[in-house]
């Protein structure tokens, strides 16, 4: 009998750009509802934080924020600054999108061997919520 269940994860992030490797909550809460095999999807309910897969290495992820900070500089003459001074973390989170697809294989994530779950935050520090919905068996 196919499965549809949807869970949400609170996330608190602790700086003004961070990203936070979240793969070990979402294996617990696989593990936790039995998942063997079938279809997830993570998403960032939040239009400044987005989520992504890549390795999970300390530096590597302060690097990510870092050089996506300068990409997308503060105050660069947005628009949206004159609403509430954070186009910057709304065009940082396009570019690492809202959500990730993944696969549940055999009770297990099916992310390569140096992939992780990356939330990524660009207007913290603020609590956070992940949406999870999975489908399958
Ligand atoms: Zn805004």
């Amino acid at each position: 009998m196919t499965k549809v269940l949807h869970t949400k994860l609170s996330v608190k992030t602790a700086a003004d750009v961070e990203v936070i490797d979240v793969t070990e909550m979402i294996r617990n809460w696989i593990r936790s509802e039995g998942f063997s095999d079938g279809i997830l999807t993570v998403s960032s309910v939040h239009t400044t934080a987005g989520v992504t897969i890549n390795e999970g290495e300390s530096r590597l992820m302060e690097d990510i924020g870092m050089h996506l900070s300068k990409l997308v500089p503060k105050g660069a003459g947005y628009l949206h600054d004159k609403v509430d001074n954070n186009a910057h973390a709304h065009i940082a989170a396009t570019l690492i999108g809202s959500s990730a697809t993944l696969s549940v294989v055999s009770k297990s994530l099916g992310l390569g061997t140096w992939q992780r779950v990356l939330f990524v935050e660009f207007d913290g520090p603020r609590s956070r919520t992940i949406r999870c919905n999975f489908v399958g068996v």
